[in-house]
């Protein structure tokens, strides 16, 4: 199993538009500290499944027929954005697994085209072949759910965008011994509660689950000043994640 973080931003992606911060400007300059829409690619031999779609390239990415399921964490643009132009392909069909959000986003619903969305419901594990899914509920503005993938003797659990876990997630997850833990860190410690995990809660949440590593995305543009200056801070099995990042499992 090997996952790949395709993008570790929040929505307003780094840099943001328009912003001439220091940081900003550093990264502008240096193209491998760029912060694109939260998602990540899991592969399992010649399976790749895409979690969230919020790249707008997606069909330069996965030329037809690369990708085998897409699974959306929720229906906010930053994560859905991409399938607005993957629906109108043809000749092929991909399943997309989701959470039940009678609204979903715009009119995907409406016109899905070769897009199979495939709601699913919170601990009922799914299998896909040898790779075991399960949805858990996380706590955001919109129904949205994280998902732990189980395969051979790894796993791994990817957790955007939330604040804080509900209490039965929280156990899931506890009792899994779990190989790697992406999680929403969104904001600088000390935010509050605010749609997304600050850093404060994404450490607390690394404590009290205690996976192999744990990983940070969906990365703010203020967080991510925050940790250049202070990234000797983090607990030495965290890390921040970056776009481009693999993770091989087993290591
Ligand atoms: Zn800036
Ligand atoms: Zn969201
Ligand atoms: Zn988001």
């Amino acid at each position: 199993m090997r996952l790949t973080l395709l993008g570790t931003g929040s929505a307003s992606g780094m840099p943001v538009y328009g912003c001439e911060c220091d940081d900003c400007r550093l990264v502008r300059a240096e193209p491998r500290l760029r912060r694109s829409p939260c998602s990540a690619l899991l592969e399992i031999g010649d399976r790749r499944y895409l979690i969230d779609a919020g790249q707008t390239n997606l069909a330069e990415l996965f030329p037809a027929g690369s990708l085998t399921a897409i699974f959306l964490t929720h229906f906010h643009p930053d994560h859905v954005q991409g399938l607005f132009h993957l629906r109108w392909g043809r000749g092929l069909t991909i399943p997309v697994y989701c959470p039940p959000d009678s609204n979903g986003c715009a009119d995907l619903y409406k016109h899905p085209g070769i897009l199979a969305f495939d709601p699913q419901r919170k601990f009922q594990k799914l299998w896909l072949e040898d790779l075991g899914v399960t949805p858990l509920p996380l706590i955001h503005s919109k129904p949205t759910f994280g998902y732990l993938f189980e395969h051979a003797e790894s796993s791994l659990a990817y957790l955007t965008d939330t604040d804080g876990l509900p209490p039965d997630t929280l156990d899931c997850l506890r009792d899994h011994g779990l190989d790697l833990m992406v999680i929403d860190s969104s904001y600088v410690p000390g935010s509050g509660h605010r749609g997304h995990n600050d850093l404060d809660t994404a450490l607390a949440l690394d404590e009290a689950i205690a996976p192999g590593k744990t990983v940070l995305t969906h990365i703010g543009h203020d967080l991510d000043v925050w940790l250049r200056a202070h990234a000797d801070r983090l607990p030495s099995r965290v890390v921040v994640g970056r776009d481009g990042a693999v993770f091989s499992f087993p290591e």
